[in-house]
Order: C-alpha cells, then structure tokens, then sequence
C-alpha cells in the first residue's frame, strides 16, 4: 500500500542540494522572482562559487586554482539571502515526509532540488599505480593536480573526449610533455564525424601531444619517480602524472535510495519534476526527458525554467539549439549534434587551406535542412551563421519538442 505524502507547510524552505552551476543558478534565478522563500544550499564540498569550464583552459588563461573562485560560500549566501550549509553531505530523502537527512540531522523542505552532478567514470587498470591516477571534476581535484603538476613534466591523458582534450592542449601550450590515448579511432568521437575528428587529432599532434588512438590503457606501474603506462597496443610510455577523463557517470544514489525514477540519470519530465512530489533535478545527475546534458548552456535553460515553476508558474524547459565550443586554442571546434542521425546525412567538406578547418554540416535529406554541425579551425566562423538557418527553419523549435 502506498503511504499518503504528507502535504508540504509554506513555512518549510526549498531545500537545494549541490552548490554548482545547477544548484546556485536556481537559487540566483529563483530570487529574481521571490526575496521571501527561505532557501537552503547544502553542498559537501566548501561551496565556492566557480566556473567548472575554466579549469581545462587555466594555464592557457594565466589563472592560478585559487583564484578560480569567484565567491566563497558566505558570500554566496549573502548574495542569495540562503542559508549555503558546507561540508554537509546529504545522505538520504525521505520523499513521503518531505524530509532530507543531512548529517544524521532531518530537515523537512517545501520543494527539494537535487543538483548533485555526476561522478568520474573510471576505467579497470590494473598495476599498483592505478589508485593514483587523478579525476579532474571539481575545483578541490584541480587545486591538488596543480600542486602536483609543478614539480612535473610529464601528463598521461586517459580519454581524448572533450575534457581530455581541453587539458592535454592547455598543458602543452604550458610546456608540459602530453600523452593523450583513447580507444577510439579519432579524439571527441561523440562529438564529431570520423573525418573531422582526424584532422582534429593531427592539429592536436601538431600542437605537440601524443596522440595515442585505437588503444587503451590496461596497467599503470609506479616508478621512480612517476609512472610506467601498458597500453593495448603492447606499447608501453613513461609519465609523472596519470590523468583519468573517461566520461562521467550522474549522481542518482540519493535518489534510487529514496525509491525516484532513474535511468540515464535521475528522471525528470520537461518541468525538471522527478517521479516523487516536490522533487526536481538538473545538470549533471538529470536526465530531463531521457537525456543527460552534462554541459552549461542546458544547465541554465533548466534552472531559469525551473526556478519559474518552483515560484507558482509550472515552465518547461524548452532547450534551443545549444552548441557545444571545444575549448583547444590549437584547434577550436563547435558543435551542434544532430538529434535524430537516421535518414539523415553528414556532408562533409575539409577545407585544405587554412589547415585544420572543417565544415561538416548535418542536413535533413529530404528538406535539406541543417539538423546539426561541426565546424573546426577558422571555419568555425560558420557558427552564427549556421544557427541562424536552423532556428529560421523552426529546427530548434523542433528539437525542443522532440
Ligand atoms: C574540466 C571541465 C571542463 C568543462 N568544460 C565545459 C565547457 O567548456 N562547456 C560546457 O558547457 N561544459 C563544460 N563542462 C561541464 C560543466 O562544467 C558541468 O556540466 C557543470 O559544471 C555541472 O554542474 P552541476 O551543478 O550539475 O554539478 P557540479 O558542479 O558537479 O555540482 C554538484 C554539487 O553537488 C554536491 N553534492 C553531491 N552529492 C551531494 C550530497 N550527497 N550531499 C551534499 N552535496 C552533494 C557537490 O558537493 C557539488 O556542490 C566542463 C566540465 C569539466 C569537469
């Protein structure tokens, strides 16, 4: 038998769990509408306010980690006019009582917004170096991989999709020896096609990184000093500092526990509503009808969305077309990922001068419609171009619905 929900009581807060960009931006957007609500940020780490993108491009922007942060979490909660609870590590929802158990403590919550982000996906190695090899997710990884990296020369990057390779061109353009290997045949396989994704890896190898494809890593040794790297190719490569960036896996144990729908990540409909009432979910550990968009652009379209809906007026998030900008000065790409690859075709055209530029645009066959793109080096100029067609074709309206 299902146990009645105990209706919420306007006096409880919205409860807010994670201070990232998801979590702080639906507190920023819901004040815009609401002074009055009280709000609660709770967060497990210190609850700096920072930018995520900034750590894969720091060095290319002379910025030392701890300048990173923009505000810490006093000041944050000041400019919110919240309550940001740090080092407080939510453990468990009780949905039906409106309830979270934060530190053994209950809190109840008038709304409950789960903004916990997603964890590092690692791959098996085998070797005894393998508990050293370093995540680069948040700001406290990037403080200590910068501590390690000045006695360093050397940085193996496990994974070329697009952190991977954000950090392997801003730590060669800083003069440190890079490895970057990934099984794929071309580096951000997911993101571009086969033929743009080669030319993307050469200018990468031009920039001076040693792009390892078509192979994975299966042990990391210790050595004195760093590491020795096995590869599936029977290679083998030294290095002082192993970095993993292998993708990431959404954070949904809190919400599995608490009996919430998840799939991809935790399961919301368009209104970022989870299964269970008056709990929401966005970036990183969402997956808003059935897709995990680990990226910013969707982040804030959710957020500006949901705070609408957490204020009285129920808005769904309705994604526009959101490029993705590949941060390697070596090589800048833009891409729009098609949603819907059957029946349609990816014309490609390399262009042989400037190097390094690509046009590689995505139309539907039988409109002829641009449905996606990737565009490389100087031909990302296209861009605003290429977005102006899609969204006067109504194509962005399109995939809002779809
Ligand atoms: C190196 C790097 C470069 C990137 N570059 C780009 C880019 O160029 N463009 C782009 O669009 N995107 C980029 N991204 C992705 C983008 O930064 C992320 O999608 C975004 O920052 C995720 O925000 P979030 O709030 O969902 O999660 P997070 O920022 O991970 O925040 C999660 C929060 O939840 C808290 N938390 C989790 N569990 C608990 C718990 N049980 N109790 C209490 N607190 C908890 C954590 O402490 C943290 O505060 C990049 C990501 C990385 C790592």
């Amino acid at each position: 038998m299902t146990r009645p929900v105990l209706p919420a009581t306007q006096t409880d807060p919205v409860v807010i769990v994670g201070t990232g960009l998801g979590g702080y931006t639906v507190a920023r957007e819901l004040r815009k509408f609401d002074p009055q609500t009280p709000v609660i940020v709770v967060s497990r780490d210190d609850g700096s306010f920072y930018s995520k993108p900034a750590l894969s491009n720091a060095l290319a922007m002379k910025r030392a980690p701890h300048d990173l942060a923009s505000f810490d979490a006093e000041e944050m909660a000041a400019q919110l006019g919240a309550r940001v609870w740090t080092h407080r590590h939510v453990e468990r929802i009780v949905p039906d009582e409106h309830v979270i158990v934060v530190d053994g403590q209950r809190q109840p919550y008038r709304a409950l917004v789960l903004a916990t982000g997603a964890d590092p996906r690692r791959v098996p190695v085998e070797g005894d170096g393998a508990c050293d090899v370093r995540s680069i997710n948040d700001l406290g990884d990037y403080i200590r991989f910068r501590e390690a990296l000045a006695s360093c020369r050397s940085v193996a990057i496990l994974g070329a999709g697009l952190i991977g390779c954000e950090f392997a061109n801003d730590l060669v353009a800083a003069g440190h020896a890079v490895s970057l290997i990934d099984p794929a045949g071309v580096p951000l396989s997911r993101l571009l096609p086969a033929e743009a994704g080669a030319v993307f890896s050469r200018a990468l190898s031009d920039a001076g990184v040693d792009v390892r494809l078509g192979c994975g890593v299966t042990a990391v040794s210790r050595r004195e000093p760093g590491y020795l790297l096995t590869l599936t190719d029977g290679n083998v490569l030294d290095a002082d500092i192993v970095v993993s960036a292998t993708g990431l896996v959404p954070r949904t144990a809190l919400a599995k526990e608490a009996g919430l729908r998840v799939e991809a990540g935790i399961s919301t409909d368009a209104w970022c509503r989870t299964s269970a009432p008056d709990i929401y979910a966005l970036g990183d550990c969402a997956a808003i009808e059935g897709r995990v968009q680990p990226y910013v652009l969707p982040i804030m379209h959710a957020a500006r969305a949901l705070a609408r809906t957490l204020c009285g007026t129920p808005t769904r998030v309705d994604f526009p077309v959101m490029p993705v900008v590949v941060k390697t000065p070596a090589v800048p790409a833009v891409v729009v990922a098609p949603l819907l690859p059957d029946g349609r075709g990816m014309v490609e055209a390399p262009l042989q001068d400037p190097p390094h530029a690509v046009r590689a645009v995505c139309e539907d066959v039988v409109t002829r419609r641009v449905t996606g793109f990737a565009l490389l080096g100087a031909a990302t100029a296209e861009k605003a171009a290429l977005l102006k067609q899609m969204t006067s074709s109504g194509y962005d309206q399109e995939r809002a619905v779809s």
